[in-house]
């Protein structure tokens, strides 16, 4: 079947995961998948609506190549489910049930099985012995590369995200948010309520990083007391949720100096801030994913700043933070109308500052639709 343009107008939550159901099965036949098990993980809410709690408790779709869906839950937890009859069945199980034994006898005689990589090994193990005769993969070969493929839902939803997020970052850059004198983590906090305050039902992380810290890429916000004249790397997102859906994700990294900063950032900041918008430009739908982040690095490292850029380009987003595809050499996938991922080439000089610019972008068949609108220049924040 065709995939609809990820810039039509949304359609009905049912009938966009119908749709995803009937992907899925075209590519368990294509792959000779008899059965997928989605537990823990995205795959299930992108499919169903319904997120599963890490719990003991073992929560799993039994989706049959030929069979309708079955979403084993346990007792207490079957009334937090938005169970639309057209898309699945239900099965609660009881306290005294086998869980992975009503997983079995709903698989039956089916042996070759796709399970979700965040599945607990406790389950999968009992699974095993449950269902000895099974053939086992990731459902991740099955659904990852179909899921990273965003519908008309999904881009409205990471838009969304995107600009709840900018709204966050314009407050950054324009000195809303006090820095000078204050800790990361004070600063970090405030990050996270202002992303709640734009409506994120969740965050993520926020990352602020002051002085050398900027120059650590997933630095940990402490005690560090911002001073003036810095570089601080703020990277920051969430989940939030649109209409009645799951959680579409949000991620942003700006970097400001709190007062004029030394010529070497300078110009470290005006070759990081061709090179991100470089790569934003190379992302057109048919560019290997490799080559996004090539076309980013390349300019990094005629700069002479190529030691110093110290990981891949981006990673796909979606209701995960993280997600297929990933923006990294050796990924030869090509880009496709729907692809979301982040591009956020850093530059990191070990002991003296450092500086990231991310913004989210979908591959279009328009051209790359960057879901983050916020201000790219240095900022100077003297607050
Ligand atoms: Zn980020
Ligand atoms: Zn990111
Ligand atoms: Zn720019």
């Amino acid at each position: 079947m065709s995939v609809a343009s990820p810039l039509d107008p949304p359609m009905d939550a049912c009938l966009a995961r119908a749709a995803r159901l009937a992907r899925v099965r075209d590519r368990m036949r294509e792959m000779d998948v008899d059965a997928l098990l989605l537990s823990l993980g995205a795959d299930l809410p992108w499919l169903t609506g319904y997120e599963a709690m890490p719990l003991e408790r073992l929560t799993m779709l039994v989706l049959p190549v030929d069979d309708q869906a079955t979403l084993v839950v346990p007792e207490l937890e079957a009334s937090r489910v938005d169970h639309d009859p057209r898309l699945f069945e239900m099965r609660p199980w009881a306290e005294h049930e086998q869980p992975t034994e009503v997983v079995a006898a709903l698989v039956g005689r089916r042996t070759r099985l796709a399970v979700s990589d965040r599945c607990w090994a406790s389950h999968l193990l009992e699974l095993e012995r449950s269902i000895p005769r099974a053939h086992w993969r990731s459902a991740r070969e099955v659904v990852g590369l179909l899921r990273a493929v965003k519908d008309a839902h999904e881009v409205a939803a990471l838009r969304a995200a995107g600009t709840a997020a900018d709204a966050v970052a314009a407050a950054l850059l324009g000195g809303e948010i006090a820095l000078i004198g204050r800790t990361e983590a004070e600063v970090s906090a405030d990050i996270s309520t202002r992303l709640r305050d734009e409506g994120h039902e969740r965050v993520n992380f926020a990352i602020v990083g002051s002085g050398p810290n900027s120059a650590s890429p997933h630095h940990e916000p402490g005690p560090r007391v911002i001073g003036r004249g810095e570089v601080v790397v703020c990277d920051f997102g969430g989940s939030l949720r649109l209409g009645d859906g799951v959680g579409y994700c949000s991620d942003i990294t700006r970097t400001v100096v709190t007062g004029e900063p030394e010529a070497e950032f300078l110009e470290l900041f005006e070759v990081l801030h061709f090179a991100q918008a470089a790569a934003v430009a190379a992302a057109v739908v048919g560019t290997p994913c490799e080559q996004v982040d090539h076309a980013g690095r390349e300019l990094i490292a005629a700069a002479g700043y190529g030691k110093s850029f110290i990981h891949r380009i981006g990673h796909g987003i979606g209701i995960e933070e993280h997600e297929d595809p990933y923006i990294v050499a050796g990924n030869p996938t090509p880009l496709v109308a729907g692809h979301a991922f982040s591009v956020e080439p850093g530059i990191y000089l070990n002991g003296r500052f450092g500086a990231r610019i991310e913004d989210v972008v979908i591959a279009t068949d328009d051209g790359p639709l960057a879901c983050n609108q916020a201000d790219h220049r240095l900022a100077v924040v003297e607050a």
